[in-house]
Order: C-alpha cells, then sequence, then structure tokens
C-alpha cells in the first residue's frame, strides 16, 4: 500500500513512523521548511528558541512509547515553582507529586491548610483507574473542577491556575476539566522536562526515523482528489490511503472539517549576561496582575539553550497584542530589578493559533474518516497537546493499515 500523510507536525510524523515500521510505503508532504510544524526549534546567535515556550511531561504515555527519551537526553525543570506575589517569590515544594511537602506552601501562604488535603484527594482521583477512563469521565470546565475538588480561590489563582495555564493557554480555566485532570496526572506521575538541544529535537527525532526521500519538505498539498493528493504546481501523488495531518485550518479546507478557535500566546525570548534565577524552576504570575502568566531561564533547564557565558530567559501570555511586549518587559524589571530592562529581546513569538479550544463536550476521538475516505489526525482531533497529536497520528495509522477508517 502507498500511504500519503499531509503535514509533518507531530500527528503527521507520528503517523508516517508507524506506517514506516510496516511493509508499506509512505511518503509525507510538508508544507513549510522543516519538520515538526508547532514544535521546531531555531538557533539564532548562539541560542536556541523553541517556537512559542512549551514543555513535554514526560509520563506522556504516547510520547513515552513512541520517542527515544535517552536520545532527546531531557533535562527536567525543578518541579517545584517560584510563585510570584505579594512583591515577592515564595516557593512551592512540589505539592503535586508530594502532597505532604505543602506544608512549605503554607508558609508560601499560597493555599489554605484545607488544600493540603485537597491537593491529595484530587491527586488521588485523577490517578485512579487506567487513563483512558479518565477520558470518560464527567465533564465540566476546568474551573468548576478545581472548585467542586474544594480548592481555595487563593489556591487557584496563586499556583493552580497560573500552573494550568502555562500548559493548555486556557487563563479563564474554561476548557475541559478533563484536560485538566490529565494534565494534572501527567505533572503527579513525571516531570516536566525540555530535549537539551531544544522542543525541536522531538520532531527530529521522528523524521530521522522516516525512510530515505519520504519527506519532501516544502511541499504543499492544495486539494485532495479523489485518492490523489494535488500538490501546489500540479504534481498528482496516488496513493491508497490519504491521511490529513495539518491542524484544524487546513483539515478544513483539504478535507471539509470544522474549524475551531484558538488559543493564543506570546512567547518573547531575552538573552541576559547573568541568569536572573540560579535554578531550573517554572515561575508563575500569583497575583494576575501584569501580562505575564510564566518565565523561565532556560539556559538553567538546560544550558545548551545560550551559548557560553549567556543566559536565555523566556516570559510567555496565553494572549497576542500590539502593547504586551513592553509590559512584560517592565514586569520583567518589577521582578528581577532594572537590569531587566537592558536584556536583549532576541526574538518575540506571537503565535495566535498555538492550540484549538477543547471546550467540555468536544468529541474526543483517535482519528476521525471522512465520507471521502481521508482520515484526518491532529490535536484538534483528540486533545491539544504533544500527547495527543502524536496519539491522534498513531490512531490514524493503524485505522488506515487495518483498514478500519
Ligand atoms: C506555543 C505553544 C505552546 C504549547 N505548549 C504545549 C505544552 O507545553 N505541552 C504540550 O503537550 N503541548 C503544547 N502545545 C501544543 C502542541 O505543540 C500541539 O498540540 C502539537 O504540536 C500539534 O501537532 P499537530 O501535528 O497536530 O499539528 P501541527 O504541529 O500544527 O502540524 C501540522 C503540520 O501540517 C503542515 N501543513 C499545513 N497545511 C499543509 C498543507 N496544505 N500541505 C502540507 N503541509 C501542511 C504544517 O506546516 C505543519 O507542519 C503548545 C503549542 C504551542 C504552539
Amino acid at each position: 500500500m502507498q500511504i500519503a500523510v499531509i503535514g509533518a507536525g507531530l500527528a503527521g510524523l507520528a503517523a508516517a513512523t508507524e506506517v514506516a515500521r510496516t511493509d508499506h510505503d509512505v511518503v509525507v508532504v510538508e508544507a513549510s521548511d522543516g519538520p515538526g510544524g508547532r514544535v521546531r526549534t531555531d538557533e539564532v546567535d548562539g541560542f536556541r528558541l523553541d517556537r512559542g515556550f512549551q514543555i513535554l511531561l514526560s509520563a506522556y504515555p504516547e510520547a513515552r512509547d513512541l520517542l527515544d527519551y535517552d536520545a532527546l537526553d531531557l533535562r527536567a525543570f525543578d518541579p517545584g515553582a517560584l510563585v510570584r506575589w505579594n512583591d515577592r517569590f515564595h516557593r512551592v515544594a512540589d505539592p503535586l507529586r508530594s502532597p505532604t511537602r505543602l506544608l512549605d506552601t503554607m508558609r508560601a501562604q499560597i493555599g489554605s491548610p484545607i488544600d493540603k488535603a485537597r491537593i491529595l484527594a484530587f491527586r488521588q482521583a485523577v490517578g485512579r483507574g487506567e487513563l483512558a477512563d479518565l477520558w470518560q469521565r464527567p465533564e465540566t470546565t476546568a474551573r468548576q473542577r478545581l472548585a467542586d475538588a474544594g480548592f481555595s480561590d487563593a489556591i487557584v489563582e496563586r499556583f493552580l491556575g497560573p500552573l494550568f495555564t502555562g500548559i493548555t493557554l486556557d487563563p479563564e480555566l474554561g476548557g475541559s476539566s478533563r484536560v485538566l485532570e490529565f494534565v494534572y496526572r501527567m505533572l503527579s506521575a513525571g516531570d516536566a522536562v525540555v530535549p537539551a538541544r531544544g522542543m525541536g529535537r522531538i520532531s527530529d527525532q521522528l523524521a530521522a526515523g522516516l525512510p530515505d526521500g519520504s519527506l519532501r519538505l516544502s511541499t504543499p498539498a492544495e486539494r485532495i482528489d479523489g485518492g490523489t493528493v494535488v500538490l501546489a504546481g500540479g504534481e498528482r501523488l496516488t496513493a491508497d490511503a490519504i491521511i490529513v495531518a495539518t491542524g484544524v485550518d487546513e483539515a478544513g479546507r483539504l478535507a471539509g472539517l470544522e474549524t475551531r478557535p484558538w488559543r493564543a500566546v506570546t512567547s518573547v525570548w531575552l538573552a541576559a549576561d547573568e541568569p536572573p534565577l540560579t535554578e531550573p524552576s517554572l515561575v508563575l504570575n500569583g497575583t494576575g496582575d501584569g501580562p505575564i502568566n510564566s518565565t523561565v531561564v532556560m539556559s538553567e533547564v538546560s544550558p545548551h539553550y545560550a551559548p557560553p557565558g549567556r543566559s536565555l530567559v523566556v516570559a510567555s501570555t496565553p494572549a497576542v497584542g500590539p502593547s504586551l511586549v513592553g509590559d512584560m518587559r517592565a514586569q520583567l524589571a518589577e521582578w528581577f530589578g532594572a537590569d531587566a530592562q537592558r536584556w536583549e529581546v532576541i526574538r518575540v513569538d506571537e503565535i495566535a493559533k498555538a492550540q484549538p479550544v477543547h471546550l467540555p463536550g468536544h468529541d474526543r476521538t483517535g482519528a476521525l474518516a471522512t465520507d471521502d475516505g481521508v482520515v484526518v489526525c491532529g490535536d484538534h482531533v483528540r486533545d491539544p497537546s504533544i500527547n495527543g497529536a502524536i496519539g491522534s497520528g498513531r490512531a490514524a495509522a493503524r485505522a488506515v493499515l487495518t483498514g478500519s477508517a
């Protein structure tokens, strides 16, 4: 069988990897100049800049299964966090994995003593049973789920809200409670990590494992015509099966899917002569004031993110907008001192379409078969995460290979 995959983001790469493990032939056409879609890293003046700050959760089961973690040389964030609140940083000691250590957190006035018991109970609730069952549980919004679990407003606003927003880009916590439970379970079960040389190494690893010549970059698919992918320029690729792994907007155009709204993010990458913090900790905004949701000294997580003698800081906010960058710089100076005003902005990533919105009621499946026999995959089909994209791509490959599409 000849299988054509449109799009070399993580979903398309995962689908192609599964096909390549069989006797069938695969060709992947990718519109842009490199593999990875939303997960790419660029080298700029010796710094490694991911396309928007993001992290891998090492417990993601699909990622664990498909990727060679050792070769990625994963570097972990400190399991706790620093919370900026009341004009200083408060250390929150790994409450998700070691809820008993929340005592430190109590001293930090981030939550009420009762929150300690709640965290333990919630951790047990989301960790119980098979992961697949979690996606069948009663569903509400993330905010409602936290309220139902009895968390105080203080711990939601000062810690849990900013923590989940850093991953789900959902500051209102209006998305699905199942996504919240999934992320909570993953954070409890493993580490937040990045490959030592950037998130793009995940995509590069998958691309490198594909058969020679099977990945065609700078090759946009124009349309699908029956069993043929028509490329921009007119070339026609005939295939026995077609997998559309383009992201939801292009899936709408190519395969007639309904598009969805998106969540946005702005990440500002800055070079500093001295690291403002000498630890690999996520710094969260616990005040709700100012644009920054989180900031990290990436070169403290992995020194390969910056050239020798320099530090790389990234600050993120779950929005795009004209005055954000200036306001983010001012906030960094407020937090880290006037020196931060001198940090050089290396790049601003304004990503209006970072993650498809995943509301309660979203029909989450592995992959979708259209009436025309095309199989669609991607984070929009499953859930908006690296795990969701990989899992959906693998499900699409299975559907095509077993003829169940
Ligand atoms: C800034 C940011 C932060 C994030 N943070 C996290 C995080 O912390 N943890 C986490 O798990 N997830 C995070 N995510 C989400 C995660 O990165 C995505 O869910 C995942 O990468 C989506 O992969 P995909 O393959 O479904 O889609 P994409 O990565 O969008 O891949 C689609 C590919 O198809 C190509 N394409 C489109 N149209 C065509 C065409 N006509 N012909 C050929 N090719 C085409 C595109 O160029 C692209 O390469 C974040 C995303 C962003 C952007």
